[in-house]
């Protein structure tokens, strides 16, 4: 029997009109799901499916709101005896923050597949359509189960973990750096580079389901000349927590380490990330996080970063038990 995949329509690229072929001119969020499936053919042969939209807007307007609608959406859909896999069609701004998020809120080991595009759905040579069928060879293998969210575009399978937004206009805008794809997968046919599969992003660890918002957590990109205005600004804001997407290994200006180290003995978890698009910040190498209260984020990059944050801050304002989640992933 095909396996049956529910796919989720949220807007995007993938779903962009472009009124005129020759200007790269463009509306995101223009097409339902029905109408993105009807314009691939042959997906019948992959997969028995449906489909919902759930929303359709432009990634840039997701927010914690519309992250934890989607999350309920895939627990419910996969929560059913009558679903094998869910397929999520996404914008690629923040395509690889709300596949983290996933990853550490889904509660079924069924493969849940995102898919985006770079080119508007009436380009020519729209990439969507393929990645719409990659996207559903993928949902539809079993072998897919217990990988945690993962992200199919331009022929390629990435953790949802482990992929960043490399490119803004060129297919191939995905890349998931030092860690490696998943796997790759052409016209249909899927290859993974690791056989067995393991949880990504997982066990799940946070159950979203009573949830009808997350902390306020804001991200800070620090740079030469970095003031504390904006620290100020976050805090007075009401931000939990404060991710900073530090230069090099996680750093930034004395004065800033100075007011950060202050907010954190006063309750506000302080997370050092990098702005550097490879990058491991470890504990306590250049600074003393031990002794500034402050988490070390790895390799996980600032906008992961702060849907990891958000979660933990939903159980703990321990620096300590907040840096041992982001040890775990
Ligand atoms: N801003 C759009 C979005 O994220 C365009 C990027 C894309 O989807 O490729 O939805």
């Amino acid at each position: 029997m095909k396996r049956r995949v529910h796919v989720l329509g949220t807007g995007g690229t993938i779903a962009g009109a472009q009124p005129d072929p020759g200007h790269y001119g463009y509306t995101a969020a223009q097409f339902g799901i029905d109408w993105l499936l009807n314009a691939v053919p042959g997906l019948d042969r992959l997969a028995t499916l449906s489909g919902e939209q759930v929303v359709n807007i432009g990634s840039q307007d997701m927010d914690d709101g519309i992250w934890l609608q989607l999350a309920r959406r895939v627990n419910e859909v996969l929560a059913s005896p009558a679903t094998d896999a869910a397929l999520i069609t996404h914008g690629t701004d923040t395509l690889e923050e709300t596949g983290y998020f996933l990853s550490l809120v889904t509660a079924s080991d069924k493969p849940v597949v995102m898919v985006g595009s770079m080119r508007p759905a009436t380009a020519i040579s729209a990439d969507g359509p393929a990645n719409i069928y990659n996207g559903v060879a993928v949902a539809a293998d079993p072998r897919a189960c217990r990988r945690g969210t993962l992200i199919v575009l331009n022929d390629e399978i990435h953790h949802a973990r482990n992929a960043v937004k490399t490119g803004t206009s060129n297919p191939s805008a995905f890349s998931s750096m030092s860690r490696g794809l998943a796997g790759i997968t052409s016209a249909g046919r899927v290859e993974w580079f690791e056989r067995e599969p393991h949880p990504i992003g997982g066990p799940p660890r946070f159950d979203v389901g009573g949830l009808e918002s997350l902390p306020r957590v804001d991200i800070l990109h620090a740079h030469a000349n970095m003031s504390i205005d904006l620290i100020d600004a976050a805090i007075a804001g009401g931000a939990r927590g404060i991710v900073v997407a530090g230069v090099g290994a996680g750093n930034m200006s004395a004065r800033a380490i100075e007011r950060l180290a202050r907010a954190a003995q006063h309750g506000t978890v302080v997370v050092r990330s990098s702005r550097v698009v490879s990058a491991m910040v470890l504990r306590n190498a250049e600074l003393d996080d031990d002794g500034l209260g402050f988490v070390a984020a790895g390799d996980l990059n600032a906008a992961k970063s702060r849907a990891l944050l958000a979660l933990a801050l939903t159980r703990t304002s321990d620096p300590q038990h907040v840096q041992s989640m982001f040890d775990q992933n």
